[in-house]
């Protein structure tokens, strides 16, 4: 019988209950019982579904309440030690999350080259790992009593430590093992005194290109975890691990999980001389996208190493499901021909169990299900949009000269400066403007139909007026118009774009209780009329200052859509481009002398794997520059970046070659300006002064010394003052008293040039 199981499902819930239930609890109108036992049953729900579709084992420990790394330190008994609060129950965790009243929140960044957010662990001189992992034995215990045979699963040491900082006092992260080992035999022994015979031990860093000191703490962490506790699955993902074929074999576990969806290829390293006493868990089902997988295909490839392994091969999507929407039984909208080709977490499951019976039973008794597969996969190239004669001709036709705006830098800044008449250190904001009740109220009215157009129209216009006429107030140079109709940045675009389809409730984990609900790229990509341009020309008509336009770059709206898996991630890049293109032409009709296009996705595409990384950058940057490149000289083209590391990708970020580029920099007091300057980056930069993630009003004081700090790396005639980015989940006092201080800093500094 082939073993089946996954590395983790979404906690969230189909209709985002943990979402609903969190946000409750914060406003004070559920209580901690109230929350615990909304978990409970998400936790119950997650497992039934998996029971429900045969896996032999349910997966337990990937429930969080804000986000499975801090859980890990929570469980560990590790949570950051500037927090008074450390006895990791919900309050504690909460406040690790979201900051408390003396302390701020623990620093948020991106899971590896996902849009999931974890919390970076704080690795300071007194932390010690004193934990026995309660909570998890408790999901351990639930789950038993309900039946089910359990592989609970743990963030690895490894990883733990990798994705740690260190803070105060020099030290490497590795100093910390030997006092957290013991706490991982803790907890091990614990699961196996709780008859756990199998745990999950998550290393995703192993796929990194990381220094020989990290392989070595990895032999030595697995040579001490050995011997201790229940069998040991070690999970790779995100990548392949081939180049670590030596180490991994060497390794005291008692299986291996591989993404085989990432890299397909790495399996023959491994299979070759496959341990006998060892499991193979073949991550065949992608954990990272939504479309149906061709499942005859894969029993073919599937067949001689089941013949090899028997029971020792495992079946399992490559990562956690964690990645895709729940249930596509709400999508209820889709195009029929686009919904048969999707598989979301349930129905991931229900493609394990086919494979499963295939390889137990023949293919033949599967036949149907293989069958229905391969059709919903076909049907996709039968969808409307699947294919434009027109849009491949178009890209075909792309050379060199558009990607390359008229003029060089030097020029337009004379020209721009000339057009714009701006001020030095200009001021402006990074899009949005805070999103009230009153407003999502009023989109989610339009969208069901119970406003009508012309309601809409005014209501948002409204919104509009009263934005302007604020920024006029406050004396912002650059103006935005507020974004009042978007709700998300990429969805907004998805929404208005052939070839692209948005879900009714496809949502997927961000961070804590934020979802996001990604577009699905099914086919050619085109613009079949101006999506922003009446809101950009109604704002500007309002203003004799610069209103700038606000448009999603094309790399973040490939990043943050599920596009379709035999499509070629330049080509749609450069698709999208070209709709981006044909956008900035309109606005510029319309009188938008200043266009931003934001790419806050642009670091998180950059491809985990090192040799990967140079031809994506060179499609990343193309698309960026076709988008822009029609733009005339005079026009002024921005673009924003945020949550991001620079180095190592500067040169590809002046080779965007926007005209000002805003970050994210008001946290990290300047740091990233370092770099930067290092480089000599030639353009604009408007370095964040306002740490938007954070209700707190910045003083005059504040900003102007982040300015000062800013000046004196960046020439001040290229220097720009806003905002690290929009201000749409801030609310207007704070975000009015805010920039008001942000223009007093913006013009003391100036006096003083
Ligand atoms: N223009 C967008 C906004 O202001 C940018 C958001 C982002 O960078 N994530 O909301
Ligand atoms: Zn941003």
């Amino acid at each position: 019988m082939s073993v089946t199981h996954v590395p983790g499902f979404p906690r969230i819930g189909a209709h985002r209950e943990l979402k609903f239930a969190l946000e409750a609890h914060w406003r004070g109108e559920l209580d901690a019982a109230g929350l615990h036992a909304v978990g409970r049953d998400l936790r119950r729900a997650q497992w039934q579904a998996q029971r429900d579709a045969g896996l032999d084992r349910v997966t337990v420990g990937d429930f969080a309440w804000y986000d499975h790394v801090l859980q890990t330190l929570a469980w560990l008994g590790a949570l950051p030690t500037r927090f008074e609060n450390r006895d990791a129950g919900l309050a504690g965790l909460f406040a690790c999350a979201r900051g408390s009243a003396a302390q701020p929140a623990m620093e948020l960044t991106k899971w590896f080259d996902t849009n999931y957010h974890y919390l970076v662990p704080e690795l300071t001189p007194e932390l010690d790992f004193p934990g026995s992992a309660a909570e998890l034995l408790g999901w351990v215990g639930e789950a038993q009593a309900l039946g089910h045979a359990v592989k609970p699963v743990l963030l690895g040491p490894v990883t733990l430590l990798y994705l740690a900082k260190v803070r105060r006092g020099a030290g490497r992260s590795l100093d910390w093992l030997p006092r957290l080992l013991p706490a991982y035999r803790r907890i091990l022994a614990a699961l196996a005194a709780a008859g756990v015979d199998w745990v999950q031990l998550d290393e995703p860093a192993l796929v990194l290109d990381l220094d020989p000191e990290w392989h070595a703490a990895c032999r030595d962490v697995y040579a001490a975890l050995a011997g201790v506790g229940p069998r040991r699955l070690l999970a790779t993902y995100f990548g392949g691990v081939a180049a670590q074929r030596e180490l991994l074999a060497a390794l005291p576990v008692d299986g291996l999980h591989l993404d085989l969806v990432r890299d397909p290829a790495q399996l023959d390293a491994f299979v070759a001389d496959w341990p006998a006493s060892r499991v193979l868990s073949a991550g065949v089902i992608d954990g990272r996208n939504v479309w149906r997988a061709d499942l005859a295909a894969l029993l073919e490839r599937l067949a001689p190493l089941h013949a090899r392994l028997g029971e020792r091969l495992w079946l399992s999507a490559s990562c956690s499901l964690l990645h895709v929407p729940v249930d596509l039984a709400a999508e209820t909208r889709l195009a029929p021909a686009l919904r048969d080709g999707l598989a979301f977490a349930v129905q991931k499951l229900g493609e394990l169990r086919t494979l499963a019976r295939g390889l137990d039973e023949g293919a033949s008794a599967v036949a149907a299900e293989l069958a229905a597969a391969r059709a919903g996969r076909a049907g996709l190239a039968t969808l409307a949009d699947a294919r434009s004669p027109a849009v491949a001709r178009r890209v075909a036709a792309l050379d060199a000269a558009a990607a390359e705006r008229r003029a060089p830098y030097a020029e337009r800044r004379a020209l721009q400066q000339a057009a714009l008449g701006l001020p030095p250190l200009p001021t402006t904001t990074i899009g949005s403007f805070p999103q009230t009740g009153a407003l999502r109220a009023a989109r989610a009215a339009f969208k069901r139909h119970a406003l009508g157009h012309l309601d809409y129209l005014e209501r948002m216009r409204a919104e509009i007026r009263e934005v302007i006429a604020r920024q006029e107030a406050l004396g912002l140079d650059v103006l935005v118009h507020g974004e009042p109709e978007r709700n998300d940045m990429v969805e907004y675009f998805g929404e208005q774009l052939r070839g692209v389809a948005t879900t009714a409730a496809g949502w997927v984990q961000s961070y804590g209780s934020r979802c996001v609900k990604p577009p699905l790229i099914h086919g050619d990509v085109q613009r079949p009329e101006p999506i922003t341009v009446g809101w950009s020309a109604y704002a500007q008509s309002l203003s004799a200052r610069p209103v700038k336009g606000m448009l999603t770059g094309p790399v973040t709206l490939w990043k943050w859509s599920f596009c379709r898996e035999d499509l070629d991630a330049a080509t749609v890049m450069a698709q999208l481009a070209l709709a981006l293109r044909d956008e900035v032409a309109d606005l510029e009709r319309a009188g938008i002398r200043i266009v931003q296009i934001d790419e806050p996705a642009f670091r998180e595409g950059l491809p985990l794997a090192a040799a990967a990384r140079a031809a994506w950058l060179d499609a990343a940057v193309r698309a960026f520059r076709i988008a822009a490149a029609g733009a005339a000289p005079t026009t002024q083209i921005h673009t924003h970046m945020c949550y991001s590391e620079f180095g190592d990708i500067l040169p590809a970020i002046a080779a965007l070659d926007a005209d000002v580029i805003t970050i994210e920099t008001a946290r990290s007091d300047m740091e990233l300006l370092d770099a930067f300057r290092a480089f000599d980056y030639p353009n604009g930069i408007g370095p964040g002064v306002y740490d938007i993630h954070s209700p707190r009003v910045p003083t005059v004081a504040a900003m102007r010394r982040l300015l000062e700090r800013a000046a004196a790396a960046i020439p001040p005639e290229r220097l720009w003052v806003n905002p690290d980015c929009g201000l749409k989940t801030r609310g207007w006092p704070e975000v009015e008293a805010a920039l008001a201080n942000l223009v007093a800093a913006a013009r003391a500094v100036r006096q003083a040039l």
